[in-house]
């Protein structure tokens, strides 16, 4: 069967996409099952620039089709922050608690109307050389919240309603909910026909 590189460290991602992928004929391994440890600095300035910079270094280290993902949440109040900064918003040293409570103390001024927000991602597939194969953009509209709710998930879920949902939390939404309306999932989906293709040529 295939091998195909998931090219994360975060193992809510692995997890995610483990799921969404369970139906491709594919081997799939995460980054520790190659045993790399060291992480891809995200220098470009958008998500396709990010998850490029990603699959075609894990790519070439590898010898394995990659693919990897860039992808963050943008705030309409804070003129699109934190954007492809979101990992880090706030400072390197704080879990993703802490991080979601900075977001939510920078939005404290802002009423419920203003605090449209949307998460973006975007995949990029790289061949076992590290060339372009393929890319797709998914999003997913919603508000951010005035506290946190649900325990689903992981970073920012719990402060991130989804339009469409009642005004409960990404983090209120059970994965078989979650993943056909997240932005991940719409990426995704995008590539569940041409990644079948891919594998199977490859
Ligand atoms: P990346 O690893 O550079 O893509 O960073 C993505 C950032 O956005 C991390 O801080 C994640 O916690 C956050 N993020 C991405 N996708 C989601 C999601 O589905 N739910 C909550 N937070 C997310």
């Amino acid at each position: 069967m295939t091998k195909l590189l998931i090219a994360t460290h975060n193992k809510g991602k692995i997890a995610e996409f483990a799921h969404m992928l369970a139906d491709l004929q594919v081997e799939w391994l995460g980054l520790a099952d190659v045993g790399i440890t060291a992480e891809v600095d995200e220098t470009g300035d958008t998500f396709a620039a990010n998850a490029w910079l990603k699959a075609e270094a894990y790519a070439q280290q590898t010898g394995l089709i990659t693919l990897a993902d860039d992808s963050g949440l943008v705030v309409d109040a804070l003129n699109g922050a934190p954007g492809v900064y979101t990992a880090r918003y706030g400072g390197a040293h704080l879990n993703h608690q802490q991080r979601y409570e900075f977001l939510l103390a920078n939005l404290a001024a802002v009423p419920p109307a203003q605090r449209t927000a949307r998460f973006r991602c975007v995949i990029a597939v790289a061949g076992p050389d590290g060339r372009h194969l393929l890319e797709a953009d998914g999003v997913c509209e919603g508000h951010i919240a005035l506290g946190p709710m649900g325990e689903f998930g992981f970073g920012y879920d719990p402060v991130f309603m989804p339009v469409g949902q009642d005004g409960r939390t990404m983090a209120q939404l059970p994965p078989a909910a979650k993943h056909p309306i997240s932005h991940r999932g719409r990426a995704l989906a995008q590539l569940v026909a041409p990644l079948r293709e891919l594998l199977q040529t490859a």
